[in-house]
Parts: structure tokens; sequence; C-alpha cells
């Protein structure tokens, strides 16, 4: 079996967008408005190097909510694999939850096993590859991200500058974090040296 990267796509791939006019930070929606976060190249192809599958799993309402059309997605999705191969990296596969339970999209309007913080997409993922969830990651920068991550039984990453307004949520929420990192790349080099870690113990106990 093999072990798996779950990674969440807003805000730990791209650059959130920040609406004035509407007061909200929200997904990009125009291929101007995505921005690969530096660094994230590099830490893809590390996890690729430690011999993880590096997955996504997304929720994107935007098509639910009327904000999103199939072609601007599949245009979105595109630009990030260009811009991602430009140095290199690729996903071995993306998921994602298109649904709402608030959609005006009448087909979207689901209650759904997929959307986070439900583990749909990770437990797809891991029964279409082969993959371990005890021996991988859930990395995202939402506690929905860390819910989807342990009730999958993977090890989370939560990624942001915290400040402990979110302790409070983590507790009422039971989604405490096995980490924080403040950004990808500071998180593959946590989960490298969580793998250095676990084998030296292993060969400690041989
Ligand atoms: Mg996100
Ligand atoms: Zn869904």
């Amino acid at each position: 079996m093999d072990r798996g990267v779950f990674l969440d796509r807003d805000g730990v791939i791209n650059e959130l967008v920040y609406y004035a006019e509407h007061g909200v930070i929200d997904s990009p929606f125009t291929t101007k408005q995505f921005r690969l976060i530096p660094g994230v190249c590099e830490a893809i192809n590390e996890f690729h190097e430690l011999g993880f599958k590096v997955v996504i799993v997304s929720n994107q309402p935007g098509m639910a909510k009327g904000y999103l059309t199939q072609e601007t997605f599949a245009r979105l999705r595109k630009k990030m694999s260009g811009d991602l191969a430009k140095e290199g990296a690729s996903f071995d596969r993306e998921y994602y939850c298109f649904h709402h339970p608030e959609a005006k999209v009448k087909r979207l309007k689901v209650n759904c096993e997929c959307r986070k913080p439900r583990p749909g997409l990770l437990l797809q993922a891991a029964k279409d590859l082969d993959v371990d969830l005890s021996q991988s990651w859930m990395i995202g920068d939402g506690l929905t991200d860390v819910q989807a991550g342990k009730s999958a039984g993977c090890r989370t990453i939560l990624l942001g500058k915290m400040k402990c307004e979110l302790c409070h949520l983590m507790d009422e929420q039971d989604a405490h974090p096995d980490f924080i990192a403040p950004n990808l790349l500071e998180a593959a080099n946590l989960v490298k040296s969580q793998k250095t870690q676990r084998t030296k113990a292993t060969q400690q106990t041989k």
C-alpha cells in the first residue's frame, strides 16, 4: 500500500482572493486571480521524493452557488497544472466536491458525504489509489480540513499563522491538528522530519 499526502487547494496551493466589494475572502474565480503560493512546487516534489502520492481534496461550491461555470473551473485547473509543471510538480489525482447544502443549482444541492469536514473525498482517494490512510497526512488551512483528515484516520497539519482565537474553535469542534505550519513548504519539512524519526525508531526496535 502507498502513503498519501492530501492537500486542500485554496489557501494551500493557491492564494486566496479578497473580494473587497463583498467583504469576503474566497477562491479565485478567474485565471488572472489564480496565483500559486511560493514554495508549493518544491513542497510537492519533496512529498513525491519521500514516496507519498500527492492528492488534492477540495470543496469547490462555486458552481453550486452560481459563481463559477464548468468551463472556468476547467480553465483554473489547467492554469494550476501548467504553473506547477513549470517547476516539475504535479498531482497524482484531484478530488473535488461541487455540492453545497444551500446550492442554487438544484443538482448540486446535496447533503453529500464528500464535502469536508466529512472524509468522503479522502476515503475515495484511498480506495482508488491504494493508500493506507493511517500512514497518510491531510494538510489544509481550515479546521474542516483537520476534521476531514482526522475522520479519515490521517495525521493532520493546519497551515497558517495562528493566534489563539482559533484554539477555542479547535476545542469546540474537536479539531486539534497534530502540527501547525506557516506554509506548505514548512509542512513538507515537518513530514520529512517525522518520517526520519519514525525510521530511526523502527531501526532502534529491531
Ligand atoms: Mg482552504
Ligand atoms: Zn460533495
